[in-house]
Parts: C-alpha cells; structure tokens; sequence
C-alpha cells in the first residue's frame, strides 16, 4: 500500500517548468551578475524580477533560431551568434556573455531573424517572454537605455567580426575569440572543444588545432579534456588581432564589460 500511495502522490505532482538544480536555487538568491541586471536601479529591478526565471544554459542548446520566444540575460557562460550559409559553413558573428542578453529581434520589434544563437560554454541565466522584455523595452526607463547601449555594442561587434573573418588569420582570429569568451566569465577555463572553435571560426578542425597547438607551444593557454584554460592573458591579447582591442574599448566605454 505505501509503495502504491507514494506513486500515486508522484503522479498528482505537478512536473517542474524548469531544472531546478542546486546551482539554480543559488542564482536566484544572488545579486546580478549578467551587467544589465546588475546596473538597475532597485525600483525597476523589483519589477522585472517577477519577470525572470532562472535557467540553467546546457551546452549547445539553441536560444534563438528565427522566432524568438524568450530572451535570457546570461550570468554565466557563453552564446554564440553564428551565420550559415547553405553548404552548412558557418561563422560566428559575435559573442553574448554577462554583458547582455540573447534576443535582439525581440528588442528591434521584429520578432524573428536570420541566424541562430546557441550556447557555446555552459552555464546559467535568466529567461524573460518576449512579449514582456518588449514592453519593457519600449517605456521609457534605466532598461531601455542599457539595452539601446547593448545594442550598439553588439552592432560594433558584429561589424568587426566580418572585418575579422575576411582580414586576419587563424591565429590572431583564435585570439581574438578566446580573449572575448574570456572577458565574458568569471574563469580562466573555458569548457571548449576544437570541433567548437572551428565552428565559431569557421575553418576545418585540423586548422584550428595547428593554431591552438601554436598558442599552446608559447604558453599562451592550455589544453586538456575539452577544457582551454587562458595561462597568459597579457601575451595572449599581443597575439590576438586589433579587432579585440576595438570591440574591448567599445565594451569598456559602454560599460557593459
Ligand atoms: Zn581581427
């Protein structure tokens, strides 16, 4: 009889939304990593709050890919933007890390886009409906502002990723990218494979391994068990290409990162 209530009492539970994990429960005790979240002032925070659902971001799940039903404000980890072209090549166009949030259409009012936006490096964040983020969007408010300074970030970004992709070579490219994965968490692991990279860079895996190789070789990174882990910033950023040094600035200046 026990065994027969205890599966009864399982059954009339209601299944959880979402994961709630150890690691969830923490986030949403926390102050605000993700820079937008974190740079609101109490009143509006307090609002947009009842909005949030923590999320965990699992390796490779796509979070934007035409509509976007959501937005996340990322605390941890990373996303990528990528553009495909129809062979199936692709390339990344930038990065989304603590200093903004996946779902720009939703933000530009036009609901879809081309492009698909995945995580890249696990880790966690806060989703919002898009009908909400949208409303929110378009009062007047401390939000708007700071969103309307992602986005010309992000414009700075991309921008300078097809500058980059078409200019530079596969080594300060590879730079370039680890640096910016890097500015975006809180380690200086990256949880990353070669088969990842040469997506994002949008060359052969055999390139990308004889360029992490050369990296490695000068003390640059290390590399281990699909874990990259930055062992010499300062020489890692002279080897990267001016692009980082552009996009940093342009981050800094907005103060997003
Ligand atoms: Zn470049």
């Amino acid at each position: 009889m026990m065994v027969s209530h205890s599966r009864e009492t399982r059954s009339l539970r209601r299944p959880p939304k979402w994961p709630r994990s150890k690691h969830l429960t923490e986030l949403a005790q926390r102050p605000y990593k993700n820079r937008i979240l974190a740079a609101l002032p109490q009143s509006e925070l307090s609002h947009l709050a009842s909005h949030l659902t923590p999320v965990a971001l699992r390796p490779q799940e796509t979070l934007l890919d035409g509509k976007a039903n959501y937005g996340y404000f990322v605390e941890d980890g990373v996303a990528s933007v990528i553009a495909s072209v129809a062979d199936g090549d692709t390339v990344e166009v930038g990065v989304i890390g603590i200093d903004g949030i996946v779902g720009l259409p939703i933000l530009l009012g036009a609901g879809t886009g081309p492009g698909r936006t995945f995580v890249q490096i696990a880790g966690s964040g806060y989703r919002i409906p898009a009908a909400v983020l949208k409303e929110e969007f378009e009062r007047p408010s401390e939000l708007r502002q700071l969103l309307q300074r992602y986005i010309q970030g992000f414009l700075v970004q991309s921008a300078q990723s097809a500058a980059c992709n078409r200019l530079h070579g596969i080594e300060a490219r590879l730079s370039y990218w680890l640096l910016a994965c890097h500015d975006r968490m809180e380690s200086d692991a990256l949880h990353l494979t070669h088969e990842v990279l040469g997506l994002m860079l949008g060359s052969p895996r055999t390139t990308v391994t004889l360029a992490a190789g050369l990296l490695q070789r000068a003390g640059l990174i290390s590399y281990s068990r699909g874990v990259l882990t930055v062992t010499n910033r300062a020489e890692l950023e002279s080897a990267a290409c001016e692009c980082y040094g552009i996009v940093r600035k342009e981050f800094r200046r907005l103060k997003l990162l």
